[in-house]
């Protein structure tokens, strides 16, 4: 099997070892050690400061996204979301269902922010910023810098949801002013799924700490007492978190943040480039590094996806764009892939040409 979906992706060798022996006992000082190594690495990469805390919540990237609004707002906030796509709604939904006031910027489906569009909001009653920086949806990673900028000039609390863009494009907590940020272990960390990774500024700690959440199990307050001493108030994802350790050790020793980033956006372009040779088209001049939405130049009425499942083992995922009869299929470049895995799915596309299929 070739997995170029976007989460779950491939695991390394070391990972897959871990994920097949027995789920050990997690209230020893000994596991307690693995979650503070943890939150020692997540900060390190992501630059965040001394004050910052990591929370390690079994769930999947969801989790993080849901908890986050419970804990961070209350009543008096006022929420700006950019909407772009599936996950955009999912936190316009999310603001809805726990009362909190919010208002989204509706972008088109595979449109870049611009700041135009963005300084429509400038010097209005906001109190934070809601984004997800990369909308895996459409592929489209926004701006970071642009968006920084504009939340520094508001004075707006910045929440980032980096789920499928951590490890792919930078981010930088502490230059970028973002208060909290998003992650979770099948994307790039190339992890199963289970555990939702959530860094809280010094800022995002106060207001936590400040509001009450109605909730026993995504209590973040709870969450950051027990993490102190390396544990969590309910049972982990065990196996999961001792994988994400050994993932972090390993990108640590790999050359950090900066070169894994390098060789996903190296995957990618070769990935693009190789793509051309098809009547397909990359459109979007903002797409993250992480995920390529590729567009039929024509209606193809082969399913493209379930093919290449079937008959070529080889995963993509599915394009989701109700308005665009055109658009085909989305091949991400996280996880334990290499250029020659793109090889791979370029020949099998070859041979679905051959066989007349588009
Ligand atoms: C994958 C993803 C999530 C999390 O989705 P889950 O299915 O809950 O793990 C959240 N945000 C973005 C941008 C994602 O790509």
């Amino acid at each position: 099997m070739l997995n170029f979906a976007l989460g779950p992706v491939m695991s390394s060798d070391l990972v897959l070892e871990i994920g097949s022996q027995q789920t050990p006992y997690f209230r020893t000082p000994e596991f307690s050690q693995v979650n503070l190594e943890n939150e020692k690495l997540m900060k390190e990469m992501l630059y965040a400061d001394e004050e910052s805390r990591v929370i390690f919540l079994t769930g999947s990237g969801t989790a993080g996204m849901e908890s986050t609004v419970m804990n961070v707002f209350n009543e008096d906030d006022k929420v700006l979301i950019v909407n772009g796509g599936g996950f955009g709604q999912r936190f316009v939904d999310l603001c809805k269902l726990h009362n909190i006031d919010c208002e989204d910027i509706k972008l088109d489906f595979g449109s870049c922010l611009t700041s135009e569009r963005l300084y429509e909001y400038d010097g209005k009653d906001f109190t934070a910023f809601l984004v997800n920086i990369c909308e895996t949806s459409s592929g489209v990673h926004y701006d970071l810098d642009l968006i920084s900028e504009f939340c520094k000039k508001n004075n707006l609390l910045l929440v980032v949801d980096a789920v499928s863009s951590f490890l792919a494009n930078d981010l930088n907590m502490v230059e970028h002013g973002v208060d909290v940020v998003i992650t979770g272990s099948q994307k790039a960390l190339a992890c199963p799924p289970g555990i939702a990774i959530i860094v809280l500024s010094k800022n995002a700690i106060k207001r936590v700490e400040e509001n009450t959440c109605k909730s026993m199990y995504f209590d973040f307050e709870d969450m950051l007492i027990n993490g102190v001493r390396g544990q969590t108030p309910f049972t982990p994802a065990i196996t999961v978190i001792l994988q994400l350790n050994v993932r972090l050790n390993q990108l640590k020793n790999d050359g950090g943040i900066e070169a894994e980033i390098k060789r996903i956006s190296d995957l990618a372009e070769d990935f693009r480039s190789k793509i051309t040779e098809f009547p397909f088209e990359v459109k979007s001049n903002c797409l993250s590094n992480s995920v390529t939405t590729v567009h039929s130049k024509q209606k193809i009425e082969a399913n493209i996806v379930e093919i290449l499942k079937n008959e070529y083992d080889i995963w993509v995922s599915t394009a989701r764009d109700d308005l665009s009869e055109t658009m085909l299929f989305r091949v991400g470049h996280m996880g334990d892939l290499s250029p020659e895995d793109n090889d791979t799915l370029i020949e099998a596309l070859r041979d679905m040409q051959k066989r007349g299929l588009f």
